[in-house]
């Protein structure tokens, strides 16, 4: 079989220089809020092109402190797209707000930006744009509609670290930005962890604040927090893997070049990239109106894929919304979309081999 994804791969290269790094945290025994970490959030700011970044221990954290420190809280609204995973939304939930979905672009899978500001209500405080699959959201359009309606915008960049809109990177455009680093991720920890990037002095000191029990220093607790770092061990493990992070996503882009011409012509969508983008191919995922018999008979070729997602965020039992009704695009994304296998340590073999797989399946379906 090949797999959707095998981290043991990466991992088997870099088996020596992550024990190290592990080495290098235990003879320090500094585990939480350490010098990794600050190592790791400077690196990671220069690389986003912000100012700041603060470590967290989750992607899911990232986005719930991000919208706490935006002042997002009970009564307002959140504009979020109906299409991502939970946490886009979830998180929206859990500061006491009101996510309001928004449905998606079919081509890129991000926020359709005119819907957006159809869904704009006095309470509307803040924008969360997902860059899904690691295509970016039209962040220049998300921006303008934030500006001119006074509301916060906040980047869910868990699957697009690396990759830019009109030249300038995720991460960059919001007024805070939220990275996973989930093991499967571009960047993908040995455990959970997260990060937000802001450029607002204001947003980073608060975000300190926040994931230390709203800490001030020396145990003056000035608001309510909660407890959640990025740990000496993740971030060391990080840092091994952020210096190959530019490779790996030239990688997958070649992985996705090769994909788009092998499949040249068969009768399924193949991801685009929009023009003012630089995709990462967190996932490589095509749309066919028969997805779960090209599934099915994939694994039957010897091919794993995987469905992200099977539900769209409104149609989850936690919001039971009625997606096909209100949020047509995001319903039929979540019955078409299959995701091919695409990770840096994929080989040219394997891709060939999966293309005329899907080929075959293609023409018999
Ligand atoms: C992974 C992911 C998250 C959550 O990150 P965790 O580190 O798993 O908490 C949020 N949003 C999107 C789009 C994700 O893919």
């Amino acid at each position: 079989m090949i797999p959707f994804i095998d981290l043991t791969r990466q991992h088997a290269a870099l088996r020596d220089e992550l024990l190290a790094a592990a080495a290098r945290v235990l003879d320090s025994s500094q585990f939480v809020l350490g010098a990794e970490g600050q190592a790791l959030e400077r690196e990671l700011a220069a690389l986003c092109g912000v100012r700041w970044a603060r470590g967290v221990a989750s992607g899911t954290d990232a986005l719930r402190l991000a919208l706490t420190a935006l002042g997002v809280g009970p009564g307002a609204e959140v504009l979020t797209p109906a299409f991502s995973f939970v946490a886009s939304a979830s998180t929206i939930a859990m500061v006491g707000a009101t996510p309001v979905f928004v449905d998606i672009d079919p081509a890129t899978y991000a926020l359709d930006v005119a819907a957006a500001e159809r869904s704009i209500t006095p309470r509307t405080r803040a924008i969360v744009a997902v860059h899904l699959y690691g295509h970016p959201a039209p962040m220049d359009r998300v921006v303008e509609l934030a500006r001119a309606h006074r509301l916060a915008v906040i980047e869910d960049a868990a699957q697009a670290v690396g990759g830019a809109w009109a030249g300038r990177p995720v991460g960059a455009w919001g007024d805070a930005a939220c990275l996973s680093f989930y093991p499967t991720k571009n960047l993908g920890a040995c455990g959970d962890a997260g990060m937000v990037m802001t450029d607002r002095a204001d947003v980073a000191e608060r975000i300190t604040r926040l994931r230390h029990h709203g800490d001030s220093g020396r145990y003056e607790h000035v608001e309510l927090g909660s407890c959640s770092r990025l740990d000496e061990l993740q971030a060391a493990v990080l840092r091994v893997k952020l210096v190959r992070l530019a490779a790996w996503t030239e990688a997958r882009r070649r992985i996705a070049d090769r994909y788009r011409a092998a499949l040249a012509g068969v009768r399924l969508d193949l991801p685009t990239e929009a023009g003012m983008a630089r995709h990462v191919y967190h996932l490589f995922t095509v749309r066919h109106p028969q997805r779960d018999a090209l599934a099915k008979a994939l694994t039957g070729e010897g091919v794993c894929t995987a469905v992200y997602y099977p539900r769209s965020v409104p149609d989850q039992p936690l919001f039971a919304g009625d997606a096909q009704r209100r949020w047509p695009e995001a319903w039929r994304a979540s019955r078409e979309v299959l995701s091919l296998p695409c990770f840096a340590e994929l080989s040219d073999g394997e891709v060939d081999q999966v293309a005329a797989a899907v080929r075959r399946v293609c023409e018999r379906l």
